[in-house]
């Protein structure tokens, strides 16, 4: 393993010919930062943060700095607090500007989902910075409501409950209305229904009720199954007005102030918005028509993030901007509602991918890099070696821009027959050995000449990604970036310095896992989803860092433990109009200690048995005493350290 040394993260030195636009191009940050990121001159990774109309800008390279002297190594979750307020605040501004220049007759109420990021300092900053905005809260669950009556700071602000409740869920979100709180409890499933009905009446609290409805929209995207007839939330068009006639019957019709509609997550395509919200208002048209007062229309999630800063309606991008989702909602609205002389209801939004994703980025540095390059080039060949491995040297002789493709066919022919004779024991280890490193030569060779080809076929083409190295990064695919694994989801990823030297390693990337699902081999690049990612070789005594963006949502708590890698370290900036920064929090991972406890083990218990099993090695005369004191003390520290790796 190449060690780098624990001296202070480094400054660049520049390479001829490139520079850090041709990098910024390369990555593809422009398109994908929003621009929130960019490239510096200096070839650095810099966070962009505007103060009314004056921009700072601060390099991710001087927060890893500063996190260095504060003892809080890598793998680490940066969050910048400014760009979380900056979402919040598009988000309102752009439904207030549609709904402005709409004529529209009402407001907007966004809501978070608590979901998407349940991290305590992330609930808050949107409490309190969304507080001017009347910004609330989505639950879908008891722990997802205590932490919203808890949190939100506003009696305008909304309290959506979804997901399945019961009475206790129930009687808690009856005391939020009893306070002043709007908290509605969105009805999926009719069996919710008598208990809502029950409990108001023994409480004597009027519940605020909505409903959510299954839309026939298909959307695209990997969410495609929220939506539609199977979609396993929501009432059918049947329950819908079973649940009306049963309102209408407990003289609780008057209750029903909401619909819901949530077409899936990261919508792509801007049609299945518009046809959503268009449905929906018919839902919403048919309820005023049955004598329920409604007055909110409530569209779910879905507002997506461009991953791939492709603007297309693939799954990972998305076809439109922000306004234009805010537009398209509030004339749908308008052109359902209008003819039909119903007023404009309350839009609220539960947008949270939209509004977490960019403010979070994970940074890992480079441990080790394996490559394909032959060990050392082979001289000549042993007289008395076997014939086969003469013939797989008589390549390197004959291989020219002409033969190409018959040459490769003979390598992998030859070296697999010899392979076979290992198997039959008719050629040595060091035999094998040898045809192995020839044929790495040969394929090497072939590679640096497929650019003086006219046409490639697939099989040479593949080569080059079978010939890429593996970077081995400090973390935990499974930890902290769950939906590579899951889902396949596509995260920009970078190295975020020495962007003005060009990249001249096709990789891809591990984890320290020892799991083959611990590696991403899907990158988004400009040209299209690639198989490796160009990075810059490692140098001796020097940290390479790499980050992975847009990962606010959804990555924290579905991560997992696997092969005990813990929650890793985690700092909140936030960035000042002089463009200085502030570490407002600092949040170390997990312990060993910590995570063996999650699994149950005793750690005081584990460090009792490992002296034990000390003392018996010293009675038996293996370790001296004073060796036994250093041997337990380094347990103790392994114990109570960092699950990931260190260097220092
Ligand atoms: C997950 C979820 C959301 C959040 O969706 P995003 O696409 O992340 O905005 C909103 N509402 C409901 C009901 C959800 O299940």
């Amino acid at each position: 393993m190449k060690s780098a040394s624990n001296d202070r993260p480094p400054r660049g030195g520049a390479t001829p010919n490139w520079d850090a636009n041709d990098s910024a191009q390369l990555y593809g940050i422009n398109s994908w930062g929003a621009g929130y990121f960019n490239v510096s001159d200096a070839g650095e990774v810099q966070v962009n943060v505007d103060f009314e109309g004056n921009p700072v800008a601060v390099s991710l390279m001087e927060i890893v700095r500063g996190m260095h002297d504060r003892g809080l190594h890598m793998p680490a979750v940066l969050r910048i607090r400014n760009l979380l307020d900056h979402r919040v605040q598009v988000l309102n501004t752009a439904f207030a500007k549609a709904i402005e220049d709409g004529g529209y007759r009402n407001c907007y109420r966004g809501v978070y989902p608590i979901k998407v990021n349940q991290q305590c300092h992330v609930v808050e900053e949107i409490a309190d910075y969304g507080r001017q905005y009347n910004h609330g809260f989505e639950a879908g669950s008891k722990a997802e409501l205590i932490i919203a009556m808890s949190q939100l700071r506003d009696s305008e602000g909304l309290i959506i409950c979804n997901g399945y409740k019961d009475a206790e869920f129930i009687e808690l979100g009856l005391y939020a209305v009893q306070m002043g709180i709007p908290c509605f409890f969105v009805v999926e499933t009719l069996s919710e229904l008598p208990i809502i009905i029950e409990r108001s009446r023994a409480l004597g609290i009027e519940p605020l009720i909505g409903v959510r409805i299954k839309t026939t929209v298909a959307v695209d995207g990997y969410w495609s199954q929220d939506s539609g007839d199977r979609s396993i939330f929501g009432l059918s068009t049947a329950s819908l007005m079973r649940l009306v006639d049963e309102l209408r019957q407990a003289e609780m019709l008057h209750c029903l102030r909401l619909l819901h509609c949530h077409l899936g997550s990261q919508i792509p395509n801007i049609r299945n918005v518009r046809s959503g919200v268009l449905e929906a208002c018919r839902f919403y048209a048919g309820l005023v028509e049955e004598g329920a007062p409604m007055g909110h229309i409530d569209l779910g999630g879905g507002l997506a993030v461009d991953y791939e800063g492709a603007s297309t309606n693939s799954t990972h991008s998305m076809n439109y901007r922000l306004d234009e989702y805010c537009v398209n909602i509030v004339e749908s609205i308008c052109e359902t509602l209008d003819p039909l002389g119903i007023d404009h209801p309350v839009i609220i939004s539960e947008s949270g991918r939209a509004t977490v994703a960019y403010s979070s980025m994970l940074l890992f540095n480079i441990l080790n890099v394996s490559n394909s390059m032959p060990v050392t080039t082979p001289g000549e060949l042993p007289e008395d070696c076997v014939e086969m491995l003469k013939n797989l040297d008589g390549i390197q002789a004959r291989l020219s821009v002409q033969n190409i493709q018959e040459c490769y066919n003979d390598a992998v022919f030859y070296r697999d027959e010899l392979r076979e004779l290992f198997h039959h024991g008719q050629a040595t280890l060091r035999e094998r050995a040898l045809a192995e490193n020839i044929f790495l030569e040969v394929v090497h060779r072939i590679t640096s000449m497929l650019p003086e080809l006219n046409r490639v076929s697939p099989e040479l083409q593949h080569l080059q990604e079978q010939l890429s190295d593996i970077y081995y990064g400090n973390f935990s695919l499974f930890q902290s970036l769950p939906d590579i694994w899951a889902i396949d989801q596509l995260f920009p990823i970078m190295p975020i310095h020495r962007l003005d030297e060009k990249p001249g390693r096709s990789a891809i990337l591990a984890d320290l896992t020892c799991d083959c699902d611990g590696k991403i081999d899907r990158f988004s690049t400009p040209d299209g989803e690639r198989n490796v990612l160009q990075l810059h070789e490692l140098k001796q005594d020097e940290e390479y860092y790499l980050g992975v963006f847009l990962v606010g949502a959804y990555q924290e708590t579905l991560g997992d433990l696997h092969n005990l890698f813990g929650d890793t370290n985690v700092v909140n900036v936030a960035i000042n109009p002089d463009g200085t920064f502030e570490f407002a929090r600092e949040f170390h991972g997990d312990s060993i200690a910590d995570v063996l406890s999650y699994v149950e083990y005793e750690p005081k218990q584990l460090q009792e048995n490992f002296r034990l099993v000390a003392e018996k090695a010293v009675r038996s005369g293996k370790i001296s005493v004073a060796q036994r004191s250093r041997i337990v003390q380094a347990f103790r520290e392994s114990l109570h350290g960092y699950t990931y790796f260190e260097n220092h």
